[in-house]
């Protein structure tokens, strides 16, 4: 697990196209593109494209976009939205994203 430097992350070279992924949505302000470790049938991770500085604003502008992620991705009827947040929820990456979770029966409590 990382600490939280402040520093650019791998998703800032998914949000350049450096790296790879699989897009399901983009626009001017967020990135929705699926886990590479998925947990679910349906695990798409949905993050605001600035990051520093402004996670509060990042969460508020991704919030309007998962329902539209869990629509195209045909699981509205049942779907978790999850923000892991530090070292002892498991966050590994320091780039504020959403987890956006379905496809199967979830478990309550997540563990
Ligand atoms: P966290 O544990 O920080 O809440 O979630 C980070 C997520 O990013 C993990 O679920 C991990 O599988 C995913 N991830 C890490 N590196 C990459 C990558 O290079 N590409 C994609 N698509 N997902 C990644």
């Amino acid at each position: 697990t990382e600490a939280n430097t402040g520093a650019p992350t791998i998703f800032d070279k998914i949000i350049s196209k450096e790296i790879p992924s699989d897009i399901i949505y983009e626009d001017e302000r967020v990135l929705a593109f699926r886990d590479i470790n998925p947990q679910a049938p349906v695990h798409v991770l949905l993050i605001p494209k600035l990051r520093d500085g402004l996670t509060e604003l990042g969460k508020a502008e991704a919030r309007h976009e998962d329902i539209l992620v869990a629509e195209k991705e045909g699981i509205v009827d049942g779907f978790r939205v999850v923000i892991n947040s530090g070292p002892t929820a498991c966050q590994s990456v320091y780039h504020l994203h959403l987890h956006v979770l379905g496809g199967r029966q979830l478990k309550w409590p997540p563990g």
